[in-house]
């Protein structure tokens, strides 16, 4: 039975966890077309490695839901790692450093299974190899979680209704039948959702679905708009701690609420405007490069 007490705690609980956004790791020197996306791979060794050493512990999404239902109690930092995309290094590179240290990793994989490339990188110039069927089941074996990133990552919030509940029920079902297993987790593709979306990605059976620089600043308060830490390619232990600190998150998402109020009174002569719509963070993750 729950308590008032132990409601003020839960809450308290739900705002610790921490959710790292992670795209590329890669092992080449970072040209600029790729600096907001990638990260090399010695620093994101280092990063993990920091995590271990200031004593942070990589839970999943189904891990927290355990939580929820009474099941699982959460560890004294509990921090969820998460990768979009689904770029083929996340076996070669990731898997072996994770499991270095026994982190779980969460892994959002576009549903339609014959996209064997990232195909949404184009606009970039250039487009990189995803992880393979048996690749996926592989890392779901490892204990790494398997989240949907939509079937054929489009910008949800630009399609029918019908085409949006495709991308997200379609993709769940189809890597239910490739895990053997629940997929309860989605990735928003671009960050990009309104209510609409977020309302049907519930509907689709998700319980966690993932936003990137939206969504309010405690983890819990809106598990179907997860604000996530996008983490930059900084081994230095100063900055990236930076990042994981409360404050970080808070003043990210003060930035982002001016940014839409600014944007909204642009607007305010509109006439048909869906204000439910999140004008500005289209704009900002594109020119951001963010997926
Ligand atoms: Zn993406």
């Amino acid at each position: 039975m729950s308590s008032p007490q132990n409601h003020t705690k839960h809450n308290r609980d739900l705002h610790k966890v921490i959710v790292l956004l992670y795209h590329r790791i890669i092992d080449e020197a970072i040209n600029d077309d790729w600096a907001n996306i990638a990260v090399l791979d010695t620093v994101f060794h280092r990063q993990i490695e920091l995590l271990d050493h200031w004593g942070y512990t990589a839970i999943t999404f189904e891990d927290y839901n355990l939580y929820l239902e009474g099941k699982l109690d959460l560890p004294k930092k509990p921090i969820i790692i998460t990768f979009d995309d689904a770029y083929e290094e996340i076996h070669s590179v990731v898997r072996p450093i994770l499991q270095k240290y026994g982190m779980p990793a969460v892994v959002f994989v576009v549903g339609d299974l014959s996209i064997r490339e990232s195909v949404w990188d184009k606009e970039l110039g250039t487009v990189f190899k995803l992880l393979n069927d048996k690749q996926i089941i592989e890392l779901k074996q490892d204990g790494f979680e398997i989240g949907s990133h939509s079937m054929t990552h489009p910008d949800l919030t630009k399609l029918s209704r019908e085409e949006a509940w495709r991308e997200l029920l379609r993709s769940r079902m189809l890597l239910e039948i490739l895990l053997n297993a629940p997929v309860r987790s989605f990735a928003y593709p671009y960050g990009l959702l309104n209510d609409s979306i977020k309302k049907m990605a519930s509907e689709a059976g998700y319980l966690f679905a993932c936003a990137a620089y939206t969504g309010p600043p405690g983890f819990g308060s809106d598990l179907y708009e997860i604000r996530r830490i996008k983490v930059i390619n900084t081994d230095n232990p100063l900055l990236f701690r930076l990042q994981l600190h409360p404050w970080y998150s808070f003043l990210r998402w003060l930035y982002w609420k001016l940014k839409r109020l600014t944007s909204r009174n642009v607007k305010s002569s509109g006439s048909s405007t869906n204000s439910k719509i999140i004008n500005m963070p289209v704009q900002s993750e594109r020119q951001d490069r963010f997926h």
